[in-house]
């Protein structure tokens, strides 16, 4: 079968820092896109930040303005499971970094979605194989893994299951090209091959913030200046968000059993205050208002 056929119409479920971005690029390079939320004011929350995105973009000279009206045409927003995939080519999860969260989801998507659409999660660490093991088709899921700022970053890992077919990981790895993105195929493996090395750097430099060793800007200034990180461990966490990188530290605790993954209690503490980063205002980082 041709990949002409394959993706043309895109779902988006989830709207948050993740999701809007991804629905944003794929906008932008022609698909229709369904942005769905379980949560009416995030899903136009992130309609108004792809706006604005778009926007500053033009603004800079960096996307124009035709581009700009396409892509948002090309958008509608959601609260419809069932009307949001019922006529997609592609479904892309960004929902909270929870195992269970996400089989529900899929069982829900399998329910409504056309059986030859493929089904991906942008998962930072979870179980590709794990997630598809409960569905009806299984060969048709895979792990499309964005980082964050979608509409800056071009890395996409491309996770391929024990039981992702061929085929579907063929026209995933086209559609991203189509994206402009760089892709990367991984095994499906905890942490793939980018937030297992990402986030253990985030972990110790937030023990070292708790053992007094420097101040959190000192830590990032160390990796910028001294290894030529473009961004710091913790305002890269706090641009990522504590509660997802808490998330994903407990999971590869557990699945990896490297005590490197523990979680540090301040990353805890700060999680459980709501000082989840850029988007609550505050993390390691005093962000203000918006
Ligand atoms: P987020 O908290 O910013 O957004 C999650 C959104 O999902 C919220 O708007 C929430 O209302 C919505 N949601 C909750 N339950 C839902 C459901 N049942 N169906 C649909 N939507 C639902 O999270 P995020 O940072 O965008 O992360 C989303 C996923 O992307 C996670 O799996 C995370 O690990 C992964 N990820 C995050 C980053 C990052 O930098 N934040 C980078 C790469 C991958």
């Amino acid at each position: 079968m041709s990949d002409e056929r394959l993706i043309r119409r895109v779902a988006v479920l989830g709207a948050g820092t993740m999701g809007h971005g991804i629905a944003q690029v794929a906008a932008m390079n022609g698909y229709g896109v369904t942005l769905f939320d379980i949560d009416f004011v995030a899903a136009e929350n992130g309609l108004q930040k792809i706006r604005k995105n778009l926007e500053k973009g033009v603004q800079l000279g960096k996307v124009a303005d035709a581009t700009r009206e396409t892509a948002l045409a090309a958008l509608r927003t959601s609260t419809d499971l069932a009307e949001a995939v019922g006529e997609v080519d592609l479904v892309i999860e960004a929902a909270p970094e929870s195992m269970e969260l996400k089989k529900r989801i899929f069982t829900d998507v399998e329910a409504h979605a056309p059986t030859e659409a493929i089904l991906a999660s942008n998962t930072s660490s979870l179980s590709i194989g794990e997630i598809a093991d409960q569905l009806a088709h299984p060969a048709r899921f895979l792990g499309l893994h964005f980082f964050n700022p979608v509409h800056l970053m071009q890395l996409v890992e491309v996770v391929h299951g024990p039981r992702t077919d061929g085929e579907v990981l063929d026209a995933a790895i086209r559609w991203v090209e189509r994206l402009d993105r760089e892709p990367i195929v991984v095994k499906d493996s905890p942490g793939f091959a980018s937030s297992r090395l990402g986030v253990v750097l985030g972990l110790e430099a937030m023990r070292m913030v708790e053992e007094g060793v420097a101040s959190p800007e000192d830590i990032d200034r160390a990796m910028e200046l001294g290894y030529r990180h473009p961004m710091g461990p913790l305002k890269l966490t706090d641009l990522v968000g504590l509660d997802v990188r808490l998330g994903i530290a407990r999971y590869l605790h557990a699945t990896l059993g490297s005590e490197a993954f523990r979680p540090p209690e301040i990353l805890e503490r700060m999680v459980a205050e709501g000082r989840t980063g850029k988007k609550a205002g505050s993390g390691f980082y005093d962000w203000g208002e918006g």
